[in-house]
Formats: C-alpha cells, sequence, structure tokens
C-alpha cells in the first residue's frame, strides 16, 4: 500500500490510522448525536464536513447530518466509496490531499475522543446471530453431547443462526445486568427460577448492511459486496443455565436477548481489503447458492480481556484469556446474507448480522468462556489467583480486533461490558 500521511497525529499502535477511517457516532454534553470520523486520538466531524459543502457533490448532505448512519448505508456502495475517498483526501499532507478543509479553522471540525460519549452509530432493525465457526461448534458438541457426532448433520451444508433481538444490542461500556429466568440445576427434575449462574461471553464479529433487496428475491453471494457495509465487533452475552434449559426445540431465546455489545466504530469493508483471503476450503461444496467466490476471509486479529473488580481495585491489568482470528470462519458473509435472503426475506440499511462465535484450534483460542474452561471444568487463574469458570458480578470483558500491516492497524476500538448484580 502508498504510504499516507495524515496532518491529525496519528499515535504508533493507534487502531486509527488513515487507512481505516472507520465511522461512528458521538455526543458532547449536552449535544444531540453526531457521526463521525475516528482519526488518531481525534474525531472527524461529519456533521461539520457537510456543512460546509465538503461533500455536496457526492450526496445529499442530509445524509450526514442526521445522528445514525442509516440514510448513508442506505445510499450504496458508490456513495460509500466516493465518501470514503473524499474524506482520506481532506486528511492526507501530500499531493493527492484535497487541501479545503486544512484552509478553514480545523478546530472546528475535530473533536478529542476522551471529550465525547460514544453512541449506538445505527439504529439497527434486524439483528442475526449465525454459528459459523467449526471450530466452536464442535467444541460445544463435544461438551453437550460426548458420545454423539460433535457436528449436527445439517452444519456443514448451512450457515446455522437464529433471529436476535435488536433493542437490547448496546454500545461498547454499557453495563450489563446479570439476567434472571428459569434453569434446571444439575440433577433436578424441576426448574428454579433466579439470576444466571453461568454468565458467559462470545467473541464475534457482526457485518452491517446497507441498501436492502425487495421482499420476494434473495442477494446472491456474487451481489453481497454490494449490500455490506463494515463490520463491528460484537460480544453475544449467554446465559448458559437459562439457555440450556429454554433451547430445544425452537434455539436460543431470553439466554442471549439481554444484552449485546458493539464496538462503537463500524469499519468498512474497503478499509479491510487488503487483507481479505480466501475462505477456507468446505468439505462437501455447499449448494449452488451458497457457493462464494472471491476473498470473503479477513486477517482480523482477536483478543479477549478479563479484568475482575479485585484486580481493577489492585490496580492489576486486565489478563488477556484469549487470542484468536476472524479469517478461519467455515462459513462466510456472502454466504451467510445469501442463506438469510434465499426464501424471499427483505434485509433493510443498518441490520446486524454476527458471525457467531469465533473460536480457534488450540484450547487458548476459544471465543467463549464454556470453552476456554471446558463447560466449568479447567477454571481460569488470574494474576492475582483468583479463579473464573463464568463470570462474577464486577467482572469486565473487553474485546478488541484490529488488522495490522507495517507500522500501521486498522482497528475496532473495543467492546467492553461490565457486569452488574441481578436486579
Ligand atoms: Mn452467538
Amino acid at each position: 500500500m502508498p504510504h499516507i500521511e495524515s496532518w491529525v497525529p496519528v499515535p504508533a499502535g493507534s487502531d486509527f490510522s488513515i487507512y481505516n477511517l472507520p465511522y461512528g457516532a458521538f455526543s458532547r454534553p449536552v449535544s444531540p448525536a453526531r457521526l463521525g470520523i475516528a482519526i488518531g486520538t481525534q474525531i472527524l466531524d461529519l456533521h461539520a464536513v457537510a456543512s460546509a459543502g465538503l461533500l455536496d457533490d457526492i450526496c445529499d448532505r442530509r445524509v450526514f447530518l442526521g445522528g445514525t448512519l442509516n440514510a448513508f448505508l442506505a445510499e450504496g456502495r458508490e456513495v460509500w466509496r466516493r465518501t470514503r475517498l473524499r474524506i482520506a483526501a481532506l486528511l492526507r499532507t501530500d499531493e493527492a490531499g484535497d487541501p479545503r478543509l486544512r484552509a478553514l479553522d480545523t478546530a472546528k471540525f475535530l473533536v478529542n475522543q476522551r471529550d465525547v460519549r460514544m453512541l449506538l452509530p445505527i439504529e439497527i432493525g434486524d439483528y442475526v446471530d449465525f454459528y459459523s465457526s467449526i471450530e466452536h461448534a464442535t467444541n460445544l458438541g463435544r461438551i453437550f453431547r460426548p458420545n454423539g457426532e460433535p457436528l449436527m448433520e445439517n452444519w456443514r451444508h448451512l450457515p446455522i443462526g437464529y433471529h436476535g433481538r435488536a433493542s437490547t444490542v448496546v454500545i461498547d461500556g454499557t453495563p450489563v445486568v446479570r439476567p434472571s429466568g428459569q434453569r434446571r440445576p444439575p440433577g433436578s427434575s424441576a426448574p428454579v427460577f433466579g439470576p444466571s449462574t453461568r454468565l458467559d461471553i462470545e467473541l464475534e464479529i457482526g457485518f452491517v448492511t446497507g441498501p436492502g433487496n425487495a421482499m420476494g428475491t434473495a442477494i446472491p453471494t456474487s451481489r453481497a459486496r454490494e449490500h455490506i457495509f463494515g463490520l463491528v465487533l460484537v460480544n453475544d452475552w449467554s446465559a448458559r443455565d437459562i439457555q440450556a434449559w429454554e433451547y430445544q426445540p425452537l434455539g436460543p431465546f431470553l439466554g442471549k436477548s439481554f444484552a449485546t455489545t458493539v464496538s462503537p466504530w463500524i469499519v468498512p469493508l474497503d478499509a479491510l481489503d487488503p487483507f481479505a483471503l480466501p475462505s477456507p476450503a468446505q468439505d462437501p461444496q455447499p449448494l449452488p447458492y451458497l457457493q462464494a467466490g472471491g476473498r470473503w476471509a479477513y486477517d482480523i486479529n482477536l483478543e479477549v480481556d478479563l479484568q475482575t473488580k479485585r484486580m481493577r481495585d489492585a490496580g492489576i491489568a486486565p489478563q488477556t484469556i484469549s487470542r484468536t482470528n476472524y479469517k478461519e470462519l467455515y462459513w462466510n458473509m456472502a454466504q451467510q446474507l445469501a442463506h438469510v435472503t434465499i426464501n424471499g426475506t427483505a434485509i433493510r440499511p443498518g441490520d446486524l448480522y454476527a458471525s457467531g462465535t469465533i473460536s480457534g484450534s488450540t484450547a487458548d483460542s476459544c471465543g467463549s468462556l464454556i470453552e476456554l474452561t471446558w463447560n466449568g471444568e479447567r477454571p481460569i487463574v488470574l494474576p492475582d489467583g483468583e479463579r473464573r469458570t463464568f463470570l462474577e458480578d464486577g467482572d469486565t470483558i473487553a474485546l478488541r480486533g484490529w488488522c495490522a500491516a507495517g507500522d500501521f492497524r486498522i482497528g475496532f476500538g473495543s467492546a467492553r461490558g461490565t457486569i452488574s448484580p441481578a436486579r
């Protein structure tokens, strides 16, 4: 990639190099939400950029004046591409740059990330969660059906998923209240009611959609790129005890609908292209509507950090409990989108489709505690001697994700949540 410098300083190791330019929404105290683009430690205020007329030749400036990205997502790939090129031009210093912004009072266009609250940048209409990591599905099969085939018969033929709950998708930093519900204690024949005692995480990446399709039509894998805008980190918090009792025969319900945390920044697929790879081979070959050419795997490093309240109080840094990568996912985004729409369902701008838990092939690369601790049999030992199987009140989980090449990074920021006691 050509070397590009920005006049906005980008500290070494920052997730937000000029190659990234992810979209988010922010608010200053007592101000309404605005859209912005992260660069270094700053946010470029898209409301201000659009109001200065610097995007008027690309699309109606009102697309950028609201508090969510949905109108922009609806514009489609050509507008996304031109906007991204324009923002890069306004921020870069070389002769390919556009000097118009730098000629203005730049302080009016930049906001320090420290001084704002980040907000959910999309109004999410529908949320779907898949189950597309073969390592994760195999691990759970081994835990729950130790004497059977780990993978269900259908798993290699279609990307399994369920419709989740859009209203409880929340942004990085939002506290997660421990859910209460029905669970059936081991060895008991009757359920009890109370706070979940097996509260878990799921490390995932989700894609955010742009233009929808007409109801009754499908989106072929070859057209997926026109409909997928970008990616976010997703933590699909899961109450394993509630889930285990309720899930048969219709699948996950209240064990997963109480909170889903996403990172504040949506990284455009255009930014991730240099990190695209061919997807892993599939055996057997899927049905024709699920066959996808092209490079749909992305080399995104993923990490899960855990810090307990006691660690926080003692000044002990968060412990990384898992490291993995998005590139091994068995079912890719194009296949997921083709499958979701093959029955004629309509998707809309701002829908969220999460990958399912991303687990690698080693014991320390799993994306959930149920796998990392093998159903609670092998507790994680933390630096202060504490042990964890599932989450305790006061625990903070932070997901991180980034692509790295040479001296720059394209990152998502974090998706954090701290567990509050059940109400
Ligand atoms: Mn999930």
